[in-house]
């Protein structure tokens, strides 16, 4: 898109139970739209990181679930194919300048630190910045967060020693600026790009977890950790993405992870699935 590429690299497959992560969703949706669900009955979602390239440039957004799981009572969750994914898209490691994340829910930071061989956890991508908000770490170092926090010996500590902090409005790389979206989390960002004539994309985390809530930004999803905030950040974002030459970015929506917000009548908005390439077969299955 203009003078940025965007790739999904995809790390975990997921299905979101929609009682137990969606219990705001009336049953009358799901048997409305049931092309919304998987064989299952459950929502098709994925975990992963979105590689922002340019001028030789390589900033990943988020690094997915790695080995952790999705709470039960949640979905269903395997992880852990971020590196593979990269290393079939061609991408080292070592080539990504700077990691950002949008929060720092397991499902987002899975494979920041890697341990093994006796080593201590030490950075996935050895020579990238790690970004988070000032406002998202502060919570979590001060362990105020219990819901989605990661394993405080595998990420917290040693993201402690090498992060980077931003605060609402900064540019955290060329192009990219944050806005604070705080209510999933204390300090969710959304990463705004701009690509060029005019061209945007919104990244917008877990402001979003299914297309329905678009359609419904009334609807929270069950981690949600301040349901006002999330609303409120819905608003602020949905009159962002039905600005013209804007499009979104939302990690766990399925085979639509692109799209655009349009305004339809009375004031509601709709999703429409950007159509994407597929570089790669699905790299991870559920057990
Ligand atoms: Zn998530």
């Amino acid at each position: 898109m203009g003078d940025v590429r965007l790739t999904y690299a995809v790390d975990a497959a997921m299905e979101l139970d929609p009682a137990g992560f969606l219990p705001a969703v009336p049953a009358s949706y799901w048997r409305e739209h049931p092309e919304a669900l998987a064989p299952s009955g459950r929502i098709a979602a994925s975990a992963g990181g979105v590689l922002v390239e340019r001028d030789g440039r390589r900033l990943l957004i988020d690094v997915g679930l790695g080995a952790n799981v999705l709470a039960p009572s949640l979905g269903v969750s395997q992880g852990g194919a971020l590196m593979r994914t990269l290393r079939a898209l061609r991408v080292p490691p070592q080539s990504i300048d700077t990691v950002a994340f949008t929060h720092l829910h397991t499902d987002h930071t899975g494979l920041g630190f890697l341990t093994g061989h006796g080593r201590k956890p030490h950075k996935a991508f050895p020579r990238a910045d790690y970004l988070v908000a000032r406002a998202e770490w502060e919570p979590f170092w001060n362990r105020e967060v219990e819901v989605g926090a990661p394993s405080w010996e595998g990420f917290i500590v040693p993201m402690s020693r090498v992060l980077r902090r931003f605060d609402d409005g900064d540019e955290v790389w060329p192009g990219v600026t944050a806005l604070i979206t705080p209510g999933h989390s204390p300090g969710h960002t959304t990463y705004v790009i701009s690509a060029g004539h005019g061209l945007r994309i919104l990244v917008v985390g877990d402001a979003f977890h299914t297309p329905a809530q678009v359609e419904h930004p009334e609807w929270p999803s069950g981690p949600d950790t301040d349901i006002d905030g999330v609303l409120k950040a819905r608003t602020t974002l949905l009159t962002q993405l039905r600005a013209p030459r804007t499009y979104c970015f939302a990690f766990h929506f399925g085979d639509q992870a692109f799209g655009r917000v349009t305004p339809v009548r009375q004031g509601k908005s709709h999703w429409h699935p950007e159509p994407a390439r597929a570089l790669l077969p699905a790299p991870i299955h559920l057990p």
